[in-house]
């Protein structure tokens, strides 16, 4: 079977998606657009898909030869080498670069330091403005993808706006974002926004079980996905759920520790792993909240034992189950990863 074009691989995003073929088709693709939307829904293989057509040998362009096409070819040497590689998570094509915090050695961009809190104007200065005045390698088009663009710095993303608004022939910039209020109102109004919504639960679902997650679980994980994919092969990765359970068992003991010590420890590691917290506090919460229900249940008048103990515990665990939540709120902003842990821990203790 020959590859599948990525961008009729997104499922469920038809507005988003139609409005791109319509521009592929009509020769209008913009030069920059905004994919806006939550994390997990397929914006990233629509812009990886999206750089496909306008890189693919085949497609017909109506710019050019008078044909129009809103379809890769998904086959030629353009396509496939458009599509991202599963160990670097960029593709080979010279034509379809990636930006994201930290996807680069800091050798590579000009830097000493790697890029711990944003994209740098290092990154940008390599990738993108030493290039500017070079057409598209292979001749048909340049695609840059900003992965997370929120997490540009205001220096790299001052160092864009020129560059996002006159980008030079056949050069295209497509911003992925989940956190849209983040950007600068400059580079909003640079770019088209597109929106990505969630998913239905049965897309969810299909997209599990075409992974090899058994339906019954899958149809399960789907249902606490909240329609992202991402979500869900977080939930159902059982490496991950190992690293989830140890992350609540850890916090639980942060949480009654005579001392910070295993607080600060446990906020030390949650730099490591920012991209898996939000689950990981999720799963907090949700042991809280289950701890919570049960001390509150076993401190009903005439349940057996120490009443007065056990209510203590019912509101301890509510109180905390609070703060895990504004801890998830805090996630979303920019703050660091191993402040939030250490902060929600320390809130936590002091209940
Ligand atoms: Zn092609």
């Amino acid at each position: 079977m020959p590859p599948t074009p990525l961008l009729d691989a997104v499922l469920a995003q038809d507005t988003a998606v139609s409005t791109l073929r319509r521009a592929l088709a009509g020769g209008r693709v913009h030069h920059a657009y905004l994919f806006d939307g939550p994390a997990g829904v397929g914006k990233e293989l629509a812009a990886f898909g999206l750089a496909q057509a306008l890189v693919c040998e085949t497609r017909r362009d109506n710019g050019e030869r008078g044909g129009s096409g809103d379809r890769a070819c998904g086959t030629c040497s353009s396509c496939t080498r458009a599509v991202p590689r599963e160990e670097t998570t960029r593709p080979v094509h010279p034509d379809v670069v990636v930006l994201e915090r930290g996807l680069y050695e800091p050798g590579q961009i000009g830097r000493r330091t790697p890029e711990s809190q944003d994209i740098s104007i290092d990154q940008v200065r390599s990738l993108v403005l030493a290039r500017a005045a070079y057409g598209p390698h292979e001749g048909r088009a340049k695609v840059f993808l900003v992965r997370r663009a929120e997490e540009l710095s205001v220096p790299a993303a001052n160092a864009l706006l020129k560059t996002l608004e006159e980008p030079g022939q056949r050069t295209h910039f497509v911003l992925l974002t989940a956190q849209a209020s983040l950007l600068l109102p400059t580079i909003l109004s640079r770019t088209q926004r597109v929106r990505f919504g969630y998913l239905p639960e049965a897309t969810v679902t299909a997209i599990l079980t075409g992974r090899g997650v058994e339906p019954g679980r899958a149809a399960e994980i789907a249902r606490l996905a909240g329609g992202s994919v991402e979500t869900a092969l977080g939930l159902a990765d059982p490496e991950e759920s190992e690293h989830r359970t140890a992350f609540v068992a850890a916090a639980l003991r942060a949480i009654d520790a005579p001392d910070m010590g295993p607080a600060l420890d446990l906020a030390e590691d949650a730099k490591k792993a920012k991209d898996a917290l939000p689950l990981r506090i999720a799963a907090l919460a949700s042991a809280l909240g289950a701890r919570g229900s049960a001390a509150a249940a076993a401190g009903q008048p005439g349940a057996a034992g120490a009443r007065g103990r056990e209510a203590r515990e019912a509101v301890a665990c509510a109180a905390r189950y609070s703060l895990a939540i504004s801890a998830l709120g805090e996630l979303d902003g920019n703050a660091s990863a191993q402040l939030v842990v250490e902060a929600m821990l320390a809130r936590m203790r002091a209940v």
